[in-house]
C-alpha cells in the first residue's frame, strides 16, 4: 500500500487523471480519512484558483496580492506582534 508521504506527492497528478497509482491511491483513500481530507481541500483549492483564472486571465499575483491587502485593510484587525 501506498504511503500518506507517496499519495501527498502525486495528489495532483490523482485530481489531473493523470497516475498510473489511481487505484492504489483510492484504496489508500478508502482508508485513510488524512489523505481523504488533504485530496478534498486540495482540490477545492485546485477549483478555486481554476475559477479566477476563467474568470480573467489577465489576473496576476500582483493584483491577488493588492485585493487581498485592501481586503485585510477592510477587516482592521489589530496588528499582533
Ligand atoms: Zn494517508
Amino acid at each position: 500500500m501506498l504511503s500518506c508521504k507517496q499519495v501527498a506527492a502525486v495528489a495532483s497528478d490523482y485530481l489531473d487523471n493523470n497516475t498510473p497509482l489511481k487505484w492504489q491511491i483510492r484504496l489508500h483513500l478508502l482508508m485513510c480519512a488524512n489523505c481523504r481530507r488533504f485530496v478534498r481541500h486540495l482540490k477545492i483549492t485546485r477549483d478555486i484558483s481554476a475559477k479566477i483564472v476563467g474568470e480573467d486571465a489577465s489576473v496576476n499575483t500582483d493584483v491577488i496580492w493588492k485585493n487581498l491587502q485592501a481586503q485585510l485593510k477592510k477587516e482592521k484587525l489589530p496588528d499582533r506582534e
